[in-house]
C-alpha cells in the first residue's frame, strides 16, 4: 500500500474511533480529542494488529502486556487536568501510546517500565515520532520515581492494590493521580486529588487492567 494511501485510511480510522468511541462517549475534552487524533496509534501496535489499531479494545503488545482501549487511555487523560506546564510521572510505559499523548499536552512526562524490552520498543516508536519532552526509566515505578522530585499529575497505568505510597507522596499539593485500584482480574478507575497534604479520592468507573508488579503493588 502506498504512503498516502496509508495515511488516509489511518485518519478515516481515527475519525471513526472519535465519533464513535470518544465523543460518542462521555469524552469532551477538545485537546484530548485533538492529540488522540494526531496521534497514530498504528505505529504502537505489533505489525500483524495494525488493521485492529482503532478498535474499540486493548491489543497485546508482547511480554504477555497489553496497549489501553483508546477509550481508557483518552479518558485517563481527560481525567488529569493537563495543562502545558505540567509534570507528569506515568507508571507502566508499555507501548508508549498513554506516554505519547501525555507529552504532547503536558511539559515533560516521567515513564517507568518494569520490563526493558517494551521500555526500549517505547523509546524508538517517540524518537520516530519526534516526541522529545519524555525521560524514561526502567525499574518498578511502584516505588516511585527514583530521584526524590514531585509531580503535578500521576497516572498508573497498571492496577495496583492500593495507591502506592511512594507515589502519593511524590504528587504535589493540589496535584492530580489516576489509578485503576482494587483486585487482580477487576478494578475502579480512581481519581485523587491532594489537597493540604490529604488525598481526597472518588471512583469514576470500573475498569480491568493488567497488575503492577512490584513492593507497592501485586507481589507477583
Ligand atoms: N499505557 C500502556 C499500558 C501498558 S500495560 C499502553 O497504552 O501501552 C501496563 C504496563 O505496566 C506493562 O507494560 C507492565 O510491564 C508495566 N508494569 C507492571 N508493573 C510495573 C511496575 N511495578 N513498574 C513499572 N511498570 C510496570
Amino acid at each position: 500500500m502506498d504512503k498516502q494511501r496509508e495515511q488516509d485510511m489511518g485518519d478515516q480510522a481515527r475519525q471513526r474511533m472519535l465519533r464513535n468511541d470518544l465523543r460518542g462517549r462521555d469524552i469532551t475534552d477538545p485537546n484530548v480529542l485533538r492529540v488522540m487524533m494526531e496521534m497514530p496509534r498504528e505505529a504502537f501496535v505489533p505489525e500483524g494488529y495494525r488493521h485492529q489499531a482503532y478498535a474499540d479494545g486493548p491489543l497485546p503488545i508482547g511480554a504477555g502486556q497489553t496497549i489501553s482501549q483508546p477509550y481508557m487511555v483518552a479518558l485517563m487523560t481527560q481525567l488529569l487536568r493537563l495543562d502545558r506546564d505540567c509534570t507528569v510521572l506515568e507508571i507502566g510505559t508499555g507501548s508508549g501510546y498513554q506516554t505519547a499523548i501525555l507529552a504532547r499536552l503536558a511539559a515533560r512526562v516521567c515513564t517507568i517500565e518494569k520490563l526493558d524490552e517494551l521500555s526500549v520498543q517505547a523509546r524508538e516508536v517517540l524518537r520516530k515520532l519526534a516526541v522529545d519532552n519524555v525521560d524514561f526509566r526502567v525499574g518498578d515505578g511502584s516505588a516511585g520515581w527514583p530521584e526524590p522530585r514531585f509531580f503535578d499529575r500521576i497516572i498508573l497505568t497498571a492496577a495496583a492494590p492500593s495507591l502506592p505510597a511512594p507515589l502519593v507522596a511524590q504528587l504535589a499539593e493540589r496535584g492530580v493521580l489516576v489509578a485503576p485500584v482494587g483486585g487482580s482480574s477487576s478494578q475502579t478507575l480512581v481519581v485523587a486529588e491532594k489537597y493540604r497534604g490529604k488525598l481526597i479520592e472518588r471512583g469514576v468507573c470500573g475498569c480491568r487492567f493488567v497488575r503492577l508488579i512490584g513492593m507497592h503493588g501485586f507481589h507477583q
